[in-house]
């Protein structure tokens, strides 16, 4: 295989004509070929590129599309009404229609701090910090990561343009980085990442050339900045293929420099359970994105730290007079805030997160008012469900599991029985929440201790 040429060679592309490709109009996104054609008619190139047009090859549906231009940002803005200008790193134009947001990026030529036109930082470790120097399209195509992600499709003609052996890339499955890998790895240790993401969501091969740098230069992620690391996960575990690029970040001795903590326990005394219990996690997650259900980081950030912080708690129980939900509560504040150091969890997941692990002992306990009140309290469902995950490795008592799935069912009555909670001391108002409507239903169906309050009894609201 030859290597791309140096940036900026002048190499002519290989130029696919539309009747050579699969790419069709019909596939992009009205949106995007608004923009496409407004900039075309205004005397600019205009391209889809990236991930879209690999996809479309693919005969897969893009996630999003990317324009790229030979407009400079404030030319594309002047075009745009509806446009703002974003980034520090790269500056670029976001094009909104309503929720749709096309990315229109003007090509930007070589990092290379020594160039003239350089508005360019990078870090001690080759790490690109600050990157907008705009160049023509041969130059961009060295920009990009992988010679997959690197197609032009131009609106002039509907040809894509090839520079780098990108379509017969994707013909062969594979994803190669463009120009020399260890210093492209180096300027932005991300792309390792991306390399998973891609061959999990793809089922691509990683080039050997790359597969055999990444456990030596994965060292480099804890150099990223731990907002971007977030927002890698999520792309990385949301995307449908959790379960596959879990097992390649491990493959690529990646996944200990994103979860160190996770990785030891892996390894550790409770490794296989572990193993077991992530992995039920993550074919679950890939399960709900395809059916089209909401997924939560919070809850594979849970799954991932739960050994860590249970190993913890374990320590303090050892070590202090406390409860053990008191512990797991202390434990989990502190597991988070280190791996915060790492990736940085938004409040609004890492809040929800330590109370679902904290609340796990409060399933130990099924009888009276407190018990019954878990039921209410606004982290119930996602604890119940982490719970579940749990009792499917043994960890909880199938009895317990069956226990708060059957009470979720029941009427208020019903419930209050089966907490053996007496109806006496409830105030004496109906239930309101419509829950008794199947009252008598469950008759009898419980345990035999189960008693019938000798009143309906309102629902509890936290005590
Ligand atoms: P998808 O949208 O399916 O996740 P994508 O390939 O479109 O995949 P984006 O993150 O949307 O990925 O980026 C769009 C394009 O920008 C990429 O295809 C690639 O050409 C370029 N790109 C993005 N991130 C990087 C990076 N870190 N280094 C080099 N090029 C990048
Ligand atoms: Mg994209």
């Amino acid at each position: 295989m030859s290597k791309p040429a140096p940036a900026g060679s002048g190499q002519p592309p290989i130029i696919i004509p539309r009747p050579d490709h699969s790419v069709s109009r019909a596939n992009i996104s009205k949106n995007a070929l608004k923009v496409l054609y407004r900039l075309k008619d205004a005397g600019f190139q205009a391209f889809l590129v990236g991930g879209a047009v690999r996809d479309l090859l693919l005969g897969l549906r893009p996630k999003d599309f990317d324009v790229a231009t030979d407009a400079d940002p404030d030319q594309v803005r002047d075009l745009f009404r509806n446009s703002r200008l974003i980034g520090r790193r790269f500056r670029l134009a976001h094009v909104r229609f309503g929720r749709d947001i096309i990315e229109v990026a003007t090509f930007r030529a070589s990092a290379d701090e020594a160039d003239e036109r350089a508005d360019v930082e990078l870090d001690q470790h080759g790490r690109i910090l600050r990157d907008n120097v705009y160049g023509a399209i041969d130059e961009d195509v060295w920009r990009r990561d992988f010679t997959a992600n690197a197609l032009y499709y131009n609106i002039a003609d509907f040809s894509i343009w090839d520079y780098v052996g990108g379509a017969r890339d994707i013909e062969e499955r594979v994803l190669r980085l463009i120009g020399d890998p260890e210093q492209r790895l180096r300027e932005d240790p991300v792309r390792m990442l991306r390399a998973v993401r891609f061959a999990a969501k793809l089922d691509f091969t990683i080039h050997d050339e790359v597969a055999e740098l990444m456990p030596g230069l994965s060292a480099l992620l804890g150099h990223v900045p731990a907002a971007r690391l977030f927002d890698e996960f999520v792309k990385m575990f949301q995307a449908g293929h959790a379960r596959r690029t879990f097992e390649l970040l491990l493959e690529h001795g990646l996944f200990g420099r994103l979860f160190p903590e996770t990785r030891r326990e892996l390894d550790g005394p409770v490794a296989a359970r572990f193993r077991e219990f992530i992995a039920l996690a993550l074919a679950n997650t890939d399960q709900r994105v395809a059916e089209g259900k909401a997924v939560t980081p919070m809850f594979l950030l849970g799954v991932f730290l739960w050994a860590p912080v249970r190993a913890r708690a374990a320590e303090m129980l050892a070590e202090r007079k406390m409860g053990e939900p008191q512990a797991l509560g202390i434990a989990a504040g502190e597991v988070v805030a280190r791996q915060q150091s790492l990736i940085s969890i938004p409040k609004r997941f890492a809040i929800p997160m330590r109370e679902m692990l904290a609340l796990q002992p409060r399933f130990e306990r099924r009888r009276g008012k407190r018990a019954m009140s878990f039921l209410e309290h606004r982290r119930f469902r996602a604890a119940y469900d982490f719970m579940l995950l749990r009792s499917r490795i043994g960890e909880v008592d199938p009895e317990v599991a069956a226990f708060w799935t059957e009470v979720q069912e029941m009427s208020g009555e019903e419930r209050a029985g089966a907490f053996e909670v007496r109806g006496s001391s409830a105030g004496g108002k109906g239930s309101g929440q419509g829950g008794d409507q199947e009252s008598g239903k469950g008759e009898g169906s419980k345990s035999g201790r189960r008693r019938r309050p000798r009143r309906r009894k309102r629902r509890e609201s936290g005590d």
